[in-house]
């Protein structure tokens, strides 16, 4: 066991690095992505992310009656992407309230967790 710690410490920075290069790929949340111009003619290009930006409004979570916590954030977050043949589009979408049976930010972008759904 002489020479563990040595050798974790060396594993313990390779995986920092495969952490960071881990998170960089899941960060990118449609793993499939296409050039919906391109996938409209038939053609092929490469896709890349150009940056993103999200607005910033205010706002703090809360926890409801049963003491679920929900995230209610109202920020829009907005992605830009460019593809090999020159076209350009962005995507917007909102962050999801975790709360089990919450739909805030998943389907519509109007929050009904605080009624009775009928
Ligand atoms: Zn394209
Ligand atoms: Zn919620």
């Amino acid at each position: 066991m002489g020479g563990y710690h040595d050798l974790g410490n060396y594993c313990q920075h390779r995986l920092v690095d495969m952490v960071a290069q881990f998170n960089l790929t899941v960060t990118t949340e449609n793993s499939n992505m296409k050039c919906p111009e391109c996938l409209a003619a038939g053609l092929k290009s490469r896709v890349e992310s150009l940056g993103g930006t999200v607005t910033l409004m205010g706002w703090a979570p809360y926890w409801d009656e049963e003491g679920v916590y929900h995230s209610h954030d109202p920020n829009i977050r907005k992605s830009e992407y460019g593809c090999s043949n020159g076209h350009a589009w962005s995507e917007e979408y909102q962050a999801e309230c975790p709360a089990s049976g919450c739909d805030y930010g998943k389907d519509s972008k109007e929050p009904n967790c605080d009624k009775e759904k009928e």
